[in-house]
Parts: C-alpha cells; sequence; structure tokens
C-alpha cells in the first residue's frame, strides 16, 4: 500500500478503503487488499466504486 494519508479508514474483508488526495488535491479513493501476497489496490473516483470493489473482491490468494 503506498505512503500516503487516508481517511475515513474502513476495512470490508480482507480489503481497506481509504480517501485521500492525489498530487492536484482531488480526492481519490482507495481499496487494497491488506491479504499477504494478494496485493490488490485500485484507486477509484468515487468512494461508492471503492467500497464496491471492496466488497466483491476475492483474493486469489487462500
Ligand atoms: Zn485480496
Amino acid at each position: 500500500m503506498p505512503r500516503r494519508h487516508f481517511r475515513d479508514l474502513i476495512r470490508t474483508g480482507p480489503v481497506q478503503v481509504g480517501t485521500s488526495y492525489d498530487h492536484r488535491g482531488r480526492e481519490q479513493h482507495t481499496a487494497a487488499c491488506t491479504a499477504p501476497r494478494c496485493g490488490f489496490s485500485a484507486d477509484y473516483d468515487s468512494r461508492a466504486a471503492a467500497e464496491l470493489a471492496a466488497r466483491t473482491h476475492r483474493c486469489p490468494v487462500r
């Protein structure tokens, strides 16, 4: 997970969703899986999209 300052961090299963600002000061929403060896991480324009991705994520590793 990149070193960014996240706020409103939540966890859905193994996936964390946090809101941060990119280098242009725009909000972006990141879903990142915390499971070892999974490595899933993606940025979304909206919080809803990030939370949906977190809820529907299926770890390839288990
Ligand atoms: Zn995963």
